[in-house]
């Protein structure tokens, strides 16, 4: 299904309502699709994103490229710029949104919503193929329990205090305690 209106409303039915930034998300994940990509149902694709807003929310529903799988890594770049990597094919490709001269504020909501949803991706983003090196695989951890609030936390994120193995909110807050 690579009908623009189509997949929109796929990411609309997921974010719950239709706005640029979700339209921005769709055209980006329309064109991966149409590069002989396909919906991960692993981690066979992975993106990178370098910001949190809803655009986010249209890949990880039309790619696949989700939070709990691992395969949607979060940049807090405060950029419109997305890396993919698919595994399979060994391909990478990098989009960056580019400067928009034209003044936003003369359009409404609804026109730029249609304007990006019916663009072509080359006119609204800076794309290039870019270097395979994909991030690692998501790992699996063994749990230690925290030594101060008992919870079970992935081994990565304990924190050593005073000889005891912490989590990070317990080590955050008895190092405030101590100053
Ligand atoms: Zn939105
Ligand atoms: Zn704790």
């Amino acid at each position: 299904m690579r009908n623009i209106n189509d997949l929109m409303e796929k990411a609309i039915e997921f974010h719950g309502h239709s706005c640029p930034g979700l339209a921005i998300g769709v055209l980006v994940s329309k064109y991966i699709l149409e590069q002989g990509n396909s919906f991960s149902i692993d981690e066979e694709l992975v993106a990178i994103v370098e910001n949190d807003n809803c655009s986010v929310d249209a890949i990880q529903r039309l790619l696949g490229t989700t939070f709990g799988k691992g395969n949607l890594i979060f940049k807090d770049y405060g950029k419109n710029n997305y890396t993919f990597y698919n595994r399979t094919s060994e391909k990478a490709i990098n989009l960056r949104l580019k400067n928009d001269s034209k003044n936003q504020q003369a359009f409404s909501r609804e026109e730029r919503i249609d304007f990006i949803i019916n663009s072509d991706p080359n006119d609204i983003f800076n794309i290039r193929e870019t270097e395979f090196n994909p991030p690692q695989e998501a790992q699996i951890y063994d749990r230690i329990i925290c030594e101060n609030c008992q919870d079970p936390t992935m081994s990565t994120r304990i924190k050593i205090y005073n000889e005891k193995k912490i989590c990070i909110p317990c080590y955050l807050e008895l190092e405030t305690k101590e100053k």
